[in-house]
């Protein structure tokens, strides 16, 4: 069990002066029992950032939010999983109440990042709840959350960082070149209760944090309509999706594109081996679904079809012949910071145990620009086999 730095202890937590305090008052502060604390324990991964030890719950676990993190006698909440429908008409009035009145923001596609301030310092953590070096110091230049933290020292400021410049989750929006952070939440750091939705816009705007777009408040009864009409719109400009909120915060739904559906399929068969079979198939579901509910005639589910299948196809192809050339697959981004800020996103990225090649590696107004591919053995190794031959037992 590690110890929060003495010094920092002293500052922040007159009530607990020795870490076996910590414990007893992490259970609480998560709101669970001392026994539920301890049958989680086994679950968290111990991690250190710069000489911080931390711990965090990686995957879901009952009773704590994935991505929680126990750190320097505090807890950061992890972000809730948000549930989705396949079909509106039928989802939303099973989600929300029936007289409820609900937030249509958009779903952008990046990676989440929850920011918090803990010893003075703003740490940005991942979804499963490490402390990503890289982002922690790219927000800096992003988004100055000073004045926030300031006034609001329990603030878990979260959001999706963006754009094509991305070591995580790579996606062109228009007016983002490089890298960008949209707040799409606004959370307590301890307990995860969110702000509603309108008190959060509006206090993000005071603070000049940029956020995610808002589309529309709408009544539950009309929603599925109107929803529908807005993922037409946001299909055509090939982005995510929507997220549908109650106004107190607390009931989410996702419902996403066939452009963004298409684009997992066509990721996740260019590394076929990578991602899993469940992985592909909660998308094809995804499509059936919306050629139903939005009662497409034989010739647009025809064309649908044709899509998913190219989605597919056409990318595995494409794979397949990368090897057979004696090429290698991989997931390849680009990064532009500084030159430290690129050495700790290596460090980070090969301290989890990933290969990584850089491919491209230059200076430009200052930042170092840097192409990689984080190597993904199993396609590789699995096409080269049924390429050389290997027999399916099947
Ligand atoms: P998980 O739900 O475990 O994060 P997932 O891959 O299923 O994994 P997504 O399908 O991307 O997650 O949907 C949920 C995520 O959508 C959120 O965790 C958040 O990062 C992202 N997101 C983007 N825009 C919004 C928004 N406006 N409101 C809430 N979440 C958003
Ligand atoms: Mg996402």
């Amino acid at each position: 069990m590690e110890h929060p730095d003495d010094t920092e202890t002293n500052n922040e937590t007159e009530t607990k002066p020795d870490a076996d305090t910590d414990e007893t008052t992490y259970h609480s502060q998560l709101g669970i029992g001392k026994s539920a604390f301890e049958g989680l324990e086994p679950h968290f991964e111990h991690r250190n950032y710069e000489g911080l030890e931390y711990r965090h719950v990686p995957d879901y676990r009952r009773g704590v939010e994935r991505g929680t993190v126990l750190i320097d006698g505090k807890v950061v909440r992890g972000f809730p999983k948000v549930p989705r429908t396949l079909v509106l008409k039928t989802g939303i009035p099973t989600q929300f109440d029936r007289n409820e009145r609900i937030a249509v923001e958009e779903k952008l596609n990046g990676y989440n990042v929850r920011i918090a301030q803990l010893g003075g310092e703003q740490l940005a953590f991942t979804r499963s709840g490490m402390v990503c070096p890289f982002t922690t110091r790219l927000l800096r230049r992003l988004v100055d959350l000073a004045d926030l933290f300031e006034a609001h020292p329990q603030a878990m400021v979260c959001g999706e960082m963006i754009g094509p410049e991305n070591p995580y989750t790579a996606h062109e929006y228009p007016g983002v070149d490089s890298i960008a952070f949209r707040a799409f939440d606004w959370r307590d750091r301890e307990s995860g209760d969110p702000l509603p939705v309108q008190e959060r816009r509006e206090r993000y705007e005071a603070f000049g944090v940029p956020q995610t777009p808002l589309f529309e408040i709408v009544d539950v009864d009309n929603a599925a309509a109107s929803v529908q009409e807005i993922i037409r719109e946001l299909d055509a400009e090939n982005r995510e999706g929507v997220i549908l909120k109650s106004l107190d915060g607390n009931t989410l739904l996702k419902y996403t594109t066939s452009a963004s559906t298409n684009s997992d399929l066509a990721y996740a068969f260019s590394l076929p081996f990578d991602y899993g079979q469940a992985f592909m198939f909660r998308r094809l579901l995804r499509e059936g679904f919306q050629t139903v509910e939005w009662d497409e005639d034989d010739e647009d589910a025809r064309e649908r079809a044709h899509e998913v299948g190219e989605s597919i196809l056409c990318s595995m192809r494409e794979a397949i012949q990368t090897v057979e050339d004696g090429d290698t697959l991989g997931e390849r981004h680009t990064v532009r910071a500084s030159d430290e800020t690129i050495d700790v996103l290596f460090e980070h990225l090969r301290g989890q145990g990933l290969n990584i090649d850089i491919e491209d590696d230059y200076h430009e107004d200052g930042d170092r620009v840097v192409t990689f591919c984080k190597r993904t053995p199993s396609s590789n190794d699995t096409i080269r086999n049924y390429l050389d031959g290997h027999i399916v037992s099947e």
